[in-house]
């Protein structure tokens, strides 16, 4: 796993001392020896990625700068439009679909230099925690096979913890890129809502997805970053909010550095777990930090404010994959009507998670039920949202675990709640539209292996500069 971060593979392509094409093939070589233990990836481009090499190194050789990811190898969450290959979604319900355009992120990547090598599993349509509701099978977390790496962006996660590639792509609804970075012992980042754009994200829920990178390190996330975001014409919900070059903004003085703790976030937790965040907090005071104790008690709404808000709009948005228009259509048996065939084709394509979220979403939405359910949880939104407010007018980051628990086994959680409760620090992120990022924190041994726990930094809305700065302190503190 020791392997340069991007930035210095970009560094050492852009110099001449590294040929993209050999990099590619060893990145192609790594994937063939360890994707068959993980399933990290569904598809591999191996031709296409070599070819894409080529032209990079023909680039060099010419005198022109291919851009800042020069070489850089990428992979791809499936739920993110590829023309190369297919978008599935881990879905049966897309099986064999090709998506005739590049998903806005994709393009400003290739832009920059980056080579995509290919597709990853996930929890299907992102619905998920541990990566097992996969259509193509479980993936494994390269730290112990028998443990889930996490989800949804599971593939994505495994394939970078692995150093199957040099960075990839995950979504986050609710903690998708935060809790299997936790769970691989990784860097990954959630953007601000809107900073980056969602053309080409196969959507669940419009209002919480957004796209973010998995890297090793907290530079090779704000340069991905810094490649993908700022405001695109193809999604209205994109901000025209300027991108600051994270780099002008000065590295974070501890000394002026306030970091906000939630109690709400100090109960419930493994051992290991406070023990890291208590590790990180003591590395934070002594380089003189101030440590600040919050409240944020909305904490404890945020798993059934999610779980309304997020289902309704999957029930919407999926409503699409019926057969006819979009998806998997069922065989038609004679006689057979519109009706049974749209229910038909929907109960093969979608597995029992998808099938679960679109009836609670169907059902939350429903007349009779919607005030009740949906209208109240847009109004726990609103206060959700006032609460992080008030906590940012006392601090400048909020530090505590990304998940309480390091990765459990595969199999070992079958209940949708228990499930659900793994993003009890993540949601409400979501909810509140603003930036978290998590970091490599620690590691549990309790279970004989070396097991990653994760710490989470959330910051205000589009103060992306400020979190990954804070997060390139806490690294440093962290590793030294
Ligand atoms: N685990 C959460 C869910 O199942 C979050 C998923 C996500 O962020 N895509 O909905």
């Amino acid at each position: 796993m020791n392997r340069p971060d991007a930035t210095a593979v970009a560094a050492a392509i852009r110099s001449g001392a590294l040929r993209a094409v050999d990099h590619a093939r060893a990145t192609l070589d790594a994937i063939d020896t360890a994707n068959p233990g993980l399933n990290a990836y569904h598809e591999v481009f191996h031709d296409a990625a070599l070819e894409r090499a080529a032209a990079i190194d023909a680039m060099i050789a010419a005198g022109r700068d291919p851009g800042p990811l020069a070489g850089v190898c990428v992979a791809v969450k499936d739920n993110i439009a590829t023309t190369l290959g297919q978008t599935t979604c881990s879905s049966r319900m897309l099986t064999g679909y090709r998506s005739p355009f590049d998903a806005t992120v994709v393009t400003r990547l290739v832009g920059a230099g980056a080579v995509i090598v290919g597709k990853t599993n996930m929890d299907e349509f992102a619905m998920g925690s541990s990566s097992e509701t996969c259509a193509w099978g479980v993936v494994r977390n390269p730290h112990d096979p028998t443990r889930t790496p996490g989800g949804s962006s599971g593939g994505s996660a495994a394939a970078m913890a692995a150093r199957l590639c040099d960075l990839s792509l995950g979504s986050d609804t609710g903690g998708s890129i935060r809790q299997p970075a936790a769970f691989c012992g990784i860097v990954g980042l959630k953007p601000t809502y809107g900073r980056i754009s969602r053309w080409g994200l196969v959507a669940f829920g419009s209002s919480l997805d957004q796209i973010g990178p998995f890297t090793s390190t907290v530079r090779d996330a704000a340069l991905a970053y810094g490649v993908m975001a700022g405001v695109d014409a193809h999604d209205s919900t994109s901000a025209p909010v300027p991108v600051e070059d994270w780099q002008a903004t000065p590295p974070a003085d501890p000394r002026a550095l306030r970091v906000g703790v939630p109690s709400q976030y100090l109960r419930n937790n493994d051992p290991a777990v406070t023990e890291a965040l208590e590790r990180a907090l003591g590395l934070l005071r002594a380089a003189g930090a101030t440590i600040v104790d919050i409240d944020l008690p909305m904490t404890d709404h945020g798993i059934s404010t999610y779980y309304v808000i997020a289902p309704a709009e999957a029930s919407s948005n999926l409503a699409r994959f019926d057969g006819i228009r979009y998806g998997h259509r069922a065989t038609q048996r004679a006689g057979e009507g519109l009706e049974e065939l749209y229910a038909r084709s929907r109960s093969e394509g979608f597995g029992a998670e998808v099938q679960r979220r679109i009836m609670l979403g169907t059902y939350v939405l429903s007349s009779g039920y919607y005030d009740a359910y949906y209208d109240r949880a847009l109004r726990i939104r609103r206060l959700i949202k006032q609460e992080f407010d008030t906590a940012f007018a006392q601090c400048d980051v909020i530090l505590g675990p990304t998940a309480p628990t390091a990765a459990f086994t595969i199999g070992g959680v079958t209940d949708p709640l228990q499930m659900y409760m793994n993003d009890v620090y993540t949601v409400n992120t979501n909810i509140a539209g603003i930036a978290g990022i998590s970091l490599p924190g620690g590691i549990d041994r309790s279970s004989g292996h070396a097991l990653p726990v994760g710490l989470q930094l959330q910051a205000p809305a589009f103060a992306e500069s400020r979190l990954l700065r804070a997060s390139e302190l806490l690294e440093r503190l962290l590793s030294a």
